[in-house]
Parts: structure tokens; sequence; C-alpha cells
């Protein structure tokens, strides 16, 4: 029998400090077109209903940026680490013709997202695309969640809320409530979405760490049960589910002891966005951290932090950690813009990161770059090092050397 399928959306979302933001996804298609996968994992003949023995994936952006087009591909090449196949991107105009695409992209702005599951992509009309991605203009973070929830539903993936063992049970008219306000979905579609269980055969077990599970609020479950907060990385689940559809990777094992390293390492330092969290010693021996951004080394480290919550805390209020790959290039061009005005008072001024100038000072420490000089150049008016900006400018301003010009000797 065949079996037309088609699926689903993606929602991701993001938790700041006191709330939390839903983004929605919506079906473009008629429900009446979904019907329940009864195909299983994975024995040989089943794997073909993804993408069986293919080694590439083939994908076509439609449409799209350079930089968005980039930020996918990095991102959605992170399933690559597990299951045994090569995401091969290509745009219009870089694709052979012999090459069908299996996956073909469309980048909208402010609307839903949603994948074909699997190869049913192959069955619809090649101009069509098999994944809607809403994501321009969000933020790096939710466009991360959103391209790896929708490339795990192209490689084959279902919801994890939507396994039979799930752990927790819904209040139906509170979850339809919760479907209207939040995704405009209609009974059927939230249903389909979220409340319907799919065939065990379709999972491993239960994962409530899943990429491929939604969040809830509180209130959409019956009996106690607090929210189902964000998942926004592979879950060792996920690595493992993968690995099983698309054998010859990586084993169980191997999958196991990555997965902990990374763990052991987030631990450590924590990611965020553009930014991570950094561990240093401070000259009384008390562990202090900070953050900087993981894409770009020219920013210093703002504040730094007595514990690893309250760093945690400031990166999420700190807006450049939150940004996508063009808003923090632009963000960092204007910042550059910024400094160089305030960077000089009086007689003296702060060079800026990476400034070439003709006296030398020594802040060789590259936890320590910042110090004041002399804009006449030949004599250095306060020697130290700063680790801000901030530092370095305030200190600069209280100098009567600076406002007073040099008075040496
Ligand atoms: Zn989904």
């Amino acid at each position: 029998m065949k079996i037309s399928i088609f699926f689903f959306l993606a929602l991701s979302l993001m938790i700041s400090c006191s709330r939390v933001i839903y983004r929605n996804t919506l079906f473009e298609h008629s429900i009446k077109t979904f019907k329940v996968i009864k195909k299983g994992l994975p024995s040989r003949k089943k794997r073909t209903a993804r993408y069986g023995n293919k080694k590439i994936i083939n994908v076509l952006f439609l449409n799209g940026s350079k930089v968005l087009q980039k930020t996918v591909d990095e991102v959605a090449s992170e399933w690559q680490d597990f299951g045994n196949f090569n995401f091969i991107f290509y745009t219009k105009r870089s694709l052979p013709q012999r090459i069908a695409p299996d996956i073909r992209v469309r980048f909208h702005r402010g609307r839903s997202s949603d994948s074909y599951v699997g190869r049913k992509g192959h069955r619809i009309n090649k101009n069509l695309p098999t994944m809607n991605l809403g994501i321009i203009g969000d933020s790096y973070i939710s466009q991360r969640e959103t391209v790896l929830h929708e490339f795990g539903h192209a490689l084959g993936l279902n919801h994890a809320h939507q396994h039979p063992q799930r752990s927790f049970s819904f209040n139906k008219n509170k979850l339809y409530a919760h479907c209207w306000d939040r995704f405009n979905y209609s009974k059927k579609q939230c249903n389909w979405n979220i409340l319907k269980k799919n065939p065990i055969k379709n999972y491993l077990s239960y994962d409530e760490d899943s990429i491929m599970h939604y969040s809830f609020p509180a209130k959409v479950f019956s009996g106690w049960h607090g929210k189902h907060p964000n998942n926004s990385s592979l879950s060792l689940g996920d690595k493992l589910l993968i690995a099983k559809l698309y054998p010859g990777r990586m084993g169980e094992d191997e999958i196991r002891q990555d997965h902990q390293g990374k763990m052991n390492w987030v631990a450590k330092a924590k990611e965020l966005g553009n930014c991570r969290v950094r561990g240093s010693v401070d000259t009384d021996g008390t562990q202090m951290y900070s953050y900087k951004s993981i894409t770009k080394d020219d920013f210093d480290h703002r504040y730094v932090y007595s514990s690893k919550e309250a760093v945690l805390h400031g990166m999420f209020k700190e807006k450049y950690c939150h940004l996508n790959s063009h808003e923090l290039a632009t963000y960092q061009r204007n910042l550059k813009r910024e400094r160089k005005q305030k960077s000089v008072y009086g007689y003296c001024r702060v060079p800026l990161l990476g400034e070439s100038v003709s006296y030398h000072v020594g802040c060789d420490n590259p936890k320590y770059p910042y110090h004041v000089g002399s804009i006449k150049r030949d004599r250095v008016v306060v020697s130290q090092c700063y680790q801000n900006f901030e530092q370095a400018l305030s200190v600069m301003k209280k100098s009567y050397q600076c406002r007073n010009g040099l008075a040496y000797n």
C-alpha cells in the first residue's frame, strides 16, 4: 500500500530570563494528506524508506542569502557526525544537471517551518520545496534549533513527544487552547503534531532531551508536570537513533563516549549562541568566569563573574550572544566605530585590539590586552594592562596626565 506522508514542523523556543518564547510552525498542506507512518526502524529494507544506503544526500537551496545557506550547511551537518551519509549543498546555479536533489529548501521570513519525513519528499513536484525554513531574521540559536529539527525530519525522524511511552499525559482542552494560541493549530493539526502517539517502531526509547521534542508550558499537562524545556542540541538518543538508521559512521559505544566527553566539556564551558563561558583564576586564586564571542576573538570580556550561574545569566541578557552571523558582523562593525570614538581623551588614548601603535607597553597577555597610551606616541602614560576596554577607559579618564598633557620628568 502506498503510504503518503507528510509532516511537520518545528517549534523552537528560546528561554529568556523570565519568559518563554514559542515560535510556531504551521501546516501548509491539508491535514487530509497525512497518514500514519507504519514503517519501523531499522531493517535494511525499511531503511530504504529513508535514504537507504545512499551515502550522499543532495540538498538544494531554492533561495536564501549566502550567510543563511552557510548557517544551514554548518548546523545540519552536525547530524552527519553520527549517521553514515554526507550532505552536499547546492544552489540552483551550482546544481549539476545530472543531480536530482533529495531535499529542496526554501527560506521564509516569519513563517512556519516544516519538512517531509525521509524520502517522502521524493514524491512531490520537483519544483516545490520539501522543507520550508522560517528562519530569516531569527537569532542564531533559534535558527540552529529549527535547522536541526527539520533536518531530523528530512532524515526520517518523528516527533519525540509523540512517543507511545512518553512520560506525561495532556489535558486535551488546555492543549487545544494552547495549540490555537501559540500555533494557530486546529484540533486536527494539534492531534497530528502533538497529541497522537506514533507506533513504537519509529523510535528507540522515549527521549525527553531529543531535538525532535517540542517544549510545552506546564498548563497543558494533566496532573502535575512541570513545563517541558526547550531542547537545542542533539541528544544522546538522537545520535544513537540516526546511527541506527544510517549505520557505519560511529558505533554505539563510541557515540556514548563522545557524548559524555561533550557533556563534560559543556559543564566546563557552556555555550549560548555566539557566546561561550570561559573560566579563569584570579590573582588570589579565586575561580572567575566571563564570556566571549565564539565566532570572533575581538570581543573582550565584558564582565567577570564569580559563579557559573551568574555568567550564564549575564549571557542571556547580552544582546550579541543571541545574534545570527549577519547581525553579529554588523554589531562588530558598529562596536568598533563606537570604540574608536571613545578611545581618545585629552592626551591619551586606548588603542583598539589589533591596532598597531608605535609605542609598546608589553600587554602581551591576551587576557589583559588593553592599556592607556600617550597620544603623542613617545611616552606611555599608564602602562598597566587591563582586561576590559571599559576598564582602560575609566583609568584614562581619571588620569591627571591624560587630562593635562605629559608632565613627566
Ligand atoms: Zn517537527
